[in-house]
């Protein structure tokens, strides 16, 4: 009997635990499976904010795919989607194309940029190594610029952050690490920098605690973070960022916006025709797409309605490496001619944020709330489980996070 082809798209959380699952249930002869991914490393995205402000080397952020899969079982390419053909089971890529029996979708997020004028020319991203990379190598390049000019301009020291989720809050976090030391480098006063995070919501991390909201503006303002709340993102120029309050109009002048305000589905998705909402395509329960039996989304691609909240689960790698298992699993099955697929079903465990090196906020098993030192080793204990998990014990003390007195 021919071997089914197995491609995965997407080394992110969802792809890579795919290919780890399927390479630790499936003989070498039964599949042959493929694992593309534009570049040679998987990153953990979770930490790519510390790479961004400067906190973190974003070497320890990225792992070498060749280190946690088994080439034996696994093909690995390192090569760009393109689009995908679903009605002729083929995926185009830079390079190649490849023929599927059985597909996974993993290509992850984008930047949400809901069409405001001069946000993709003029802000920056936490998207990927290369964008977190450029974020704190503009940002230094800014505090050295600073004292080499006669009549230097607030735009080098101001830091627009747009939106107080997650992901914003988690920047500031770093940055208000990152900025003393900084000053301390480029002989720059600590007064002069601004980190400003501009929240349309009338919150921060609107829907959570609000007790651990308040715990978490409260240290972030304490260490020189600056709330602009209720303000609307209108406009992103060559000269700074345009925000709406009150019915006022107010500009701030910055040469560096971080766009962190939401995130869509990979696009490719839909322009392969996949019906999709932001990029994400609302699957089965055993994670297929509504029209094709032989495709499967996983992760940040893949939309899930939570049927307590009637409103779609919030893309996470929580959510993503979960649902790796559910995929893995029924392309095992069919790939063996099996019929038994099984429903994917969350086990969220909560949510940790982190506020800089050694202050977090969290609500896990059952609504426990956790704040500053014993919730960001809760957080560092969550990085390094995944680690676990993906690459096993070598893999944890290579990259792991051990310095909880930082
Ligand atoms: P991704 O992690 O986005 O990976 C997609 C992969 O596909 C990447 O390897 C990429 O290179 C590859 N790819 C993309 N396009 C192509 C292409 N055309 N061709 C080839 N390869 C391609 N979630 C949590 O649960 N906990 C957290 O603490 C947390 N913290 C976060 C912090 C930050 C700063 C951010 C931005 C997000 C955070 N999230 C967190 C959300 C989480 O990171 C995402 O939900 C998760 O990364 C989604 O995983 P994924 O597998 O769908 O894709
Ligand atoms: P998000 O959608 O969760 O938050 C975006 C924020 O930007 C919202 O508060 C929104 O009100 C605000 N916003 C949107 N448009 C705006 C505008 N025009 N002006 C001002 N503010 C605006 O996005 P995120 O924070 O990037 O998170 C993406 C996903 O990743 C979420 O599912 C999140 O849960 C997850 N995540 C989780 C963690 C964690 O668990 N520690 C950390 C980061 C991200």
């Amino acid at each position: 009997m021919k071997k089914p082809n197995i491609v995965i798209l997407g080394a992110g959380y969802g792809g890579i635990m795919t290919a780890v699952k399927l390479q630790k249930s499936m003989g070498v002869n039964e599949a042959n499976i493929s694992l593309v991914n534009k570049h040679s490393y998987h990153y953990q995205t979770t930490w790519l904010h510390e790479n961004a402000a400067g906190t973190l080397h974003h070497d320890r952020t990225r792992i070498q795919i060749k280190d946690v899969i088994d080439t034996s079982k696994v093909n690995f390419l390192q090569d760009t989607v393109i689009s995908i053909q679903p009605d002729e089971k083929k995926v185009t890529l830079e390079n190649t194309a490849l023929v599927y029996d059985y597909l996974v979708i993993g290509l992850g997020f984008e930047a949400e940029t809901f069409g405001i004028p001069g946000l993709k020319e003029h802000a920056f991203g936490i998207k990927n190594i290369n964008s977190s990379r450029l974020i704190r190598q503009h940002i230094e390049y800014n505090f050295a610029k600073y004292n080499n000019l006669k009549n230097p301009g607030e735009e080098l020291l101001n830091i627009v952050v747009g939106g107080a989720g997650f992901t914003g809050i988690e920047f500031v976090g770093e940055l208000a690490n990152r900025v003393p030391e900084l000053c301390k480098e480029y002989d720059i006063p600590r007064e002069k920098v601004r980190i400003i995070n501009v929240e349309a919501a009338p919150t921060a991390l609107p829907g959570f605690d609000p007790a651990l909201v308040e715990y978490a503006m409260n240290s972030l303002e304490s260490r020189g973070v600056e709330f602009k709340i209720g303000a609307m993102i209108k406009e992103v120029t060559p000269e700074g960022l345009v925000y709406e309050k009150d019915e006022q109009r107010v500009e701030i002048p910055s040469n560096t916006v971080v766009w962190a305000a939401g995130v869509r589905g990979n696009s490719i998705v839909e322009e392969s025709g996949f019906e999709a909402m932001r990029g994400r395509v609302k699957v089965r329960e055993d994670m297929r797409t509504p029209d094709y039996d032989d495709v499967f989304v996983v992760g940040d691609c893949a939309l899930i309605i939570n049927e307590e909240t009637d409103r779609p689960y919030p893309p996470t790698a929580q959510m993503a490496i979960q649902q790796a298992d559910t995929v893995a699993h029924n392309v095992k099955v069919l790939a063996r001619g099996e019929k038994e697929l099984e429903p994917f079903e969350p086990n969220l465990q909560g949510t940790v944020a982190s506020l800089g090196h050694d202050d977090a906020i969290g609500v896990v098993f059952n609504d426990k709330k956790l704040f500053g030192w014993s919730a960001s080793v809760m957080k560092k204990v969550i990085d390094n489980r995944y680690l676990l998990k993906l690459g096993g014990i070598g893999l944890l003390l290579k990259k792991g996070k051990f310095n909880i007195f930082r």
